[in-house]
């Protein structure tokens, strides 16, 4: 690879949001791979930010050298600003510095954080504009048509960073839309797939989050263990690609080497695929139109010998046909699932609840919460999300009790 062929996407300067998370380290770490190969100038960074975690935060700050690195939690200002101390990274902390660093200029924006926490942030960034590499899909779900409009409105180009909308925004032919019939996300099926329902029932968080494919954070990890995941990653393309609900499918593939179908018109079928590494999809977002190298394995299938696919069993996993529902329901359903999900999904990650539980209580909240009609700005998209958390907390409670 010659750096000549990509002199207009190496000096791109980069924002990641989330940076101490399973995406933000391996973007981090394509980051790095490329500065291994075209210089320490490559892709310099504007701003990096997490949660709370400023000791990783401050390793990457001073192995990678933004001009800023941001904390949420404000309570660990002091301490990420001694770790800092000479370094001549200005820092920050709090919400509002997060959606400040979002807004300030970058050529690519990784939005990397988990969960609706991400909203104001991701839409700070597509006001701004740039290159928007997007892994958050709960703020794609949350906050739907309105994100749908915010993207229309800004001149952002959004790179999906999710493999299978990655994978979709690759081979989806977008001129001729008219032709494509049936859009499918492979889904991997995650550790429970050949489990019996009794025994899916009494899942520990241990064993939720040890996915036999993909390292990811613990939320997704649990997500793709009920497949809730497919289903909010089913919402998340109705809303990036304006695919109808009946055109959307799932297709349980357990190797995830294929992670996206289209078929159109024709009877042509196009799939993408590549090893289950997120560096494939942040390299395509990060170089986005060229294409640039990533530390991924190249696929050997001789190797692999053998892809296969199954129907998705939403009888033993619930949440998939809840998700699907909620999709097809529209209004606020879609905001309130998601929701929903999060506390269900910490509720079970902090021992709280059972493994059966979560789909209980998102059900619950999704019914209480119906025919609500869905947020029309970011304001009151929030506050529908609120809402459903309210409910969602009273509800493992009770369970809880
Ligand atoms: P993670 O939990 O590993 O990391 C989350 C990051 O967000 C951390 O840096 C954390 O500090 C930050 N964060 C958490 N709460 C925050 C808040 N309130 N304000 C600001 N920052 C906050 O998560 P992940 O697995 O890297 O996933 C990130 C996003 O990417 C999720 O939306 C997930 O669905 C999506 N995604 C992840 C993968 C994967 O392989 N991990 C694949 C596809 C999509
Ligand atoms: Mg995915």
């Amino acid at each position: 690879m010659n750096a000549s062929d990509l002199e207009d996407v190496l000096w791109r300067s980069v924002t990641v949001l989330g940076s101490t998370g399973s995406v933000g380290k391996s973007t981090l770490s394509v980051i790095g791979h490329l500065r291994e190969l075209f210089g320490a100038d490559a892709f310099p960074l504007e701003a990096l930010t997490a949660q709370s975690n400023v000791d990783a935060l401050a390793v990457q700050a001073r192995e990678f050298r933004p001009r800023k690195a941001v904390v949420g939690d404000p309570s660990r200002f002091e301490r990420l600003r001694e770790l800092l101390d000479g370094s001549g990274i200005e820092v920050a902390a709090g919400a509002d510095a997060v959606v400040e660093a979002a807004a300030a200029p970058a050529d690519v924006t990784m939005v990397a954080i988990v969960g609706a926490a991400g909203l104001a942030p991701a839409f700070a960034a597509i006001g701004r504009g740039g290159l928007i590499a997007l892994a958050n899909k709960e703020c794609v779900v949350a906050a739907g048509a309105v994100f749908r409009a915010a993207m229309q409105a800004s001149r952002a180009i959004i790179v999906p960073v999710d493999s299978e909308h990655n994978a979709a925004f690759q081979v989806l032919d977008f001129a001729q839309e008219h032709a494509v019939q049936r859009v499918t996300l492979t889904a991997s099926g995650g550790p429970f797939r050949s489990w019996p329902k009794h025994r899916i029932a009494n899942a520990t968080p241990e064993q939720a989050v040890a996915h036999p494919n993909w390292s990811m954070g613990a939320k997704i990890s649990v997500d793709s263990a009920t497949l809730m995941n497919k289903g909010l990653e089913l919402i998340e393309a109705h809303h990036l690609f304006g695919v109808a609900p009946e055109r959307l499918d799932v297709v349980v593939h357990p190797q995830s080497i294929v992670h996206c179908l289209i078929s159109y018109a024709d009877g042509s079928t196009l799939a993408h695929l590549s090893s289950p590494d997120m560096r494939t999809p942040i390299a395509v977002a990060l170089g986005w139109p060229k294409r640039v190298s990533s530390p991924s394995r190249q696929l050997d299938l001789a190797a692999l010998g053998t892809l296969s696919f199954e129907t998705a069993d939403r009888e033993r996993f619930p949440c998939l046909a809840l998700a699907e529902n909620c999709m097809r329901a529209g209004r606020a359903a879609p905001t309130v699932l998601n929701a929903a999900n999060e506390v269900a999904v910490m509720a079970f990650l902090s021992r709280r609840i059972g493994f059966d539980d979560i789909c209980g209580v998102v059900g619950k909240v999704v019914d209480r919460l119906d025919g609500q009609p869905a947020g029309t700005d970011l304001e009151s998209v929030v506050a529908i999300d609120a809402e459903a958390r309210e409910i969602a907390e009273a509800a493992v409670l009770r369970l809880a009790a």
